[in-house]
């Protein structure tokens, strides 16, 4: 912490009168309220103490130390809160419900990777694909972009795997042929609003379109999409691909496809070897951080559990709150005195 010797004497801001105050975040030194108003204006300066800025060791003190403890605090009650807010606390290592083990060992089979979502996301709560056992059937639910129709979205709720993409694709593109209940006013009505927006590619007819499928987990995904072919079957199309809860098919017109980059899957070193095992890289990861601290020398204790398992400390359990224990944080007492 700087002395009263060092400090600047004198308002920075108006230079009249002698400073009061220093800013808890840029260090300047002001003599009044509008003095400060002015600083935060002017250097865009939100008065806030920056936590994590760098402190050199020779002007580190005990009040920084105390800062940074607090710090750890604050980080271990934001962790202990999202673990027990149960919309966020998802982890990939719960295991599938009954029927979507069923569902993802189904697309397993018929060389399909589909993925799921964490159960509060809505791509997973809004996905009606589904297996039928009985008949060994699968309904994909799919949506469709249209983006040069202003990006119109359509979606089909559940399409029997076997359907030839063709014959799926007439259907949204005149969807006014298609209507089967014609007394469902609410289905009417969307599906003339959408007949409108599609009259480009009506005019330019299934022959110059593209359909593309958005590639999933190979690297800058976002950009890049598997070619379709319409003679074929949805479950033909699907295979050697990656999906995340269901597929997102993309029509476009032909003379757009120049703006799409569209791979091949038979492209191995495209997919990204990052995303192929989380759990695997997350168990390298914990292997290389244990080697870490084998070599390291130098004891943490903020986070080593040997000490916030120690006889003094285990005395001191009672007192202390759960979510402090359970991020291996000691007592703010006990660590000033292992400190010196
Ligand atoms: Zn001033
Ligand atoms: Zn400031």
């Amino acid at each position: 912490m700087a002395t009263s010797s060092d400090k600047i004497e004198d308002c920075e801001v108006c230079g009249k009168n002698k400073a009061k105050y220093t800013c808890p975040k840029c260090e300047v030194r002001t003599c009044c309220l509008e003095c400060v108003n002015i600083h935060k204006k002017e250097l865009e300066c939100d008065g806030i103490r920056d936590k994590t800025k760098f402190i050199p060791l020779k002007s580190f003190t005990d009040l920084d130390i105390l800062s940074d403890y607090r710090f750890l605090e604050e980080a271990a009650r934001t962790v202990d809160q999202l673990k027990r807010n149960p919309l966020k606390n998802y982890t990939c290592e719960i295991s599938l419900p009954m029927h979507l083990n069923k569902l993802k060992i189904a697309a397993f089979k018929r060389n399909i990777t589909l993925q799921f979502m964490p159960q509060h996301f809505s791509r997973h709560q809004n996905n009606t694909t589904y297996f039928n056992w009985k008949t060994n059937e699968l309904y994909w639910k799919i949506e469709w972009i249209f983006p040069q129709a202003n990006c119109t979205k359509w979606v089909t709720k559940r399409v029997l795997e076997h359907t030839r993409l063709s014959l799926l694709i007439e259907e949204i593109l005149y969807p006014t042929k298609s209507i089967k209940k014609k007394n469902d006013i609410e289905e009417l009505s969307l599906k003339i609003c959408l007949n409108e927006k599609l009259q480009f590619y009506q005019a330019a007819g299934l022959s110059r379109i593209k359909v593309l499928l958005k590639a999933e987990k190979v690297l800058k995904s976002d950009l890049k999409f598997y070619e379709l072919d319409i003679t074929l079957s949805l479950k033909e199309n699907l295979e050697n691909k990656t999906i995340i809860e269901f597929p997102t098919i993309y029509i476009i017109l032909n003379d757009h496809a120049c703006m799409y980059e569209i791979i091949d899957t038979d492209d191995e070193d495209i997919i990204d070897s990052k995303y192929n095992s989380a759990s695997e890289r997350r168990k390298r990861k914990y292997k290389q951080t244990n080697m870490k601290e084998e070599t390291n020398s130098t004891v943490n204790y903020f986070f080593n559990s040997e000490f916030s398992e120690s006889d003094e400390e285990k005395s001191n359990k009672k007192s202390k709150s759960k979510w402090l224990s359970n991020c291996n944080i000691p007592n703010y007492n006990e660590l000033v005195k292992m400190k010196q």
